[in-house]
């Protein structure tokens, strides 16, 4: 079998990268040897944030019971509730499987080894290809800690088919923080076991609302505790035993690296393939993009723009990747969206969502903005933690990348009562001209 592009893994990046070539007239082929769609679609982003959705909103309900006058009564029904989940993990399955098709695209299911510059085997079959993109994503990370077997991975949990009694989770990183507040709302008793801070990165205020809504939720949070076996239902550690009837491990990624990459001469790390700016590895010809890739960040928005990056290149393009201004979101409750570099920020100017008209009409009123500037007034960093942060997130993104200043933010206009005006104002109080916040 011959094709112009032969792509391996159809997880975003792959899928990506197979649309888009597809429809500029190139033969693709892509390579799947489990689900189209990968960890976002099958095992990550979509279970994950269908569950913080619906949990948080369930949570929020029930608490409330009674919200601004309309009176709610509220149950979950466990079994419709995980089939939703799935059904739209099948969706959007079932849709790139159909895009790559329309593309013009063809998919092979199998695991691919890669053979040579231009050659690839598949289920014993030789595929030869003029370009190679490797889009195999990564895996979890198991920990090294006696009995863990018993435990069972983020990917796992997030595709859990009932609310367990009791959990215990091991990792105070985003994803192990997001799935004990989840299965908290839920109805869980959990435990979250970190060996540092949970979320050490944030500022420390970001961390003290956050901190409130897991106290909030009932998560059991244990920091600076090392897991040393697991046994019965027990996590046992340098400071005690925590019981769950589930035990998740959310330790980290590592990259999926294709049979045959290092044998043919494609440098890696322990992190994962190494690329230029171009997302071409060292030998030529041959794409990596996605979480396979050395970076520090594996997200899907990553991936989708790595996979544009390298199918232009392969195009006849003379692309780069700049990474600058890309978020990171926690899809906690409260949201955290951070963007930039924050070891540039000379000043932060924040603004509270306490004084936001929309958040006080929604009863959200926790949290705040906070917008880093440099000496010049260049927005280069902010953190934002409060309702929909993963979204008023994007408008900081793009001053991040554009390299706005305070001002340019300030003299925007922007829509009220919306919650993005928490951005607009925490700009305009640099200058004394929000009025909204009691000084
Ligand atoms: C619990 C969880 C929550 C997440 N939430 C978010 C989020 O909210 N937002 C966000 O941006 N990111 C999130 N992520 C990260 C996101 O899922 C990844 O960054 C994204 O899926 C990376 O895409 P990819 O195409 O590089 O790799 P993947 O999606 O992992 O796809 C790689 C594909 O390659 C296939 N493959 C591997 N080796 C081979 C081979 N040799 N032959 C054939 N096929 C192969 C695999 O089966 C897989 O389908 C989350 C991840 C997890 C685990």
């Amino acid at each position: 079998m011959d094709f112009d592009v032969a792509i391996i893994g159809g997880g975003t990046a792959g899928y990506t990268a197979g649309v888009l070539l597809g429809r500029r007239g190139k033969r693709v082929v892509v390579i799947e040897k489990e689900n189209i769609g990968g960890t976002c679609v099958n095992y990550g982003c979509v279970p994950s944030i269908f569950l913080s959705e619906l949990s948080f909103l369930y949570s929020r309900l029930k608490e409330i019971g009674d919200y601004k006058g309309i009176i709610i009564s509220v149950s979950l029904d466990g079994s419709t509730f995980f089939r939703k989940r799935d059904e739209i993990i099948e969706y959007l399955r079932s849709a790139g499987e159909g895009l790559i098709k329309s593309s013009g695209g063809e998919i092979i299911r199998g695991e691919a080894e890669i053979l040579g510059k231009n050659e690839l085997s598949v289920n014993g079959e030789k595929i030869s290809a003029r370009n190679i993109i490797i889009a195999s994503g990564s895996k979890p990370n198991t920990p090294s800690i006696e009995g863990v077997e018993n435990a069972i991975s983020e990917d796992e949990a997030v595709r859990l088919d009932r609310v367990p009694s009791s959990m215990v989770v091991i990792g105070g990183g985003v994803a192990g923080t997001e799935i004990a507040q989840i299965f908290a709302k839920l109805g869980s008793s959990v435990t979250l076991l970190s060996r540092g801070k949970v979320l050490k990165e944030i500022e420390e205020e970001t961390r003290h609302v956050l901190m409130n809504g897991l106290d909030f939720d009932g998560v059991n949070v244990v920091e600076g505790v090392t897991p040393k076996k697991i046994k019965d239902g027990k996590v046992i550690t340098d400071k005690g035993e925590y019981e769950g009837e589930i035990i998740v491990y959310a330790t980290g990624r590592m990259p999926s690296i294709p049979k045959g990459t290092q044998k043919i001469g494609i440098e890696t790390t322990r992190n994962g393939i190494i690329v230029n700016r171009r997302l071409e590895t060292s030998i030529k010809g041959i794409y990596a993009i996605g979480d396979v890739i050395d970076k520090e960040n594996r997200v899907a928005h990553l991936a989708y723009m790595e996979a544009i990056v390298a199918s232009l290149n392969i195009l006849g393009s003379c692309e780069e990747m700049d990474y600058e201004g890309t978020p990171q979101v926690i899809y906690t409750d409260p949201q955290i969206g951070i963007v930039g570099d924050k070891r540039k920020v000379e000043k932060f100017v924040k603004f509270p969502y306490a004084a936001n008209t929309r958040a006080i009409i929604r009863g959200f009123r926790e949290g705040f903005s906070a917008i880093g500037i440099d000496k010049n007034g260049t927005v280069v960093y902010s953190e934002i933690v409060g309702d929909s942060a993963e979204e008023l997130v994007n408008l900081l993104a793009l001053a991040v990348r554009k390299r706005l200043t305070i001002r340019d933010l300030a003299f925007s206009i922007f829509a009220h009562p919306s919650l993005s005006e928490v951005v607009l104002n925490a700009a305009r109080d640099e200058f004394d001209l929000d009025v909204d916040n009691y000084k």
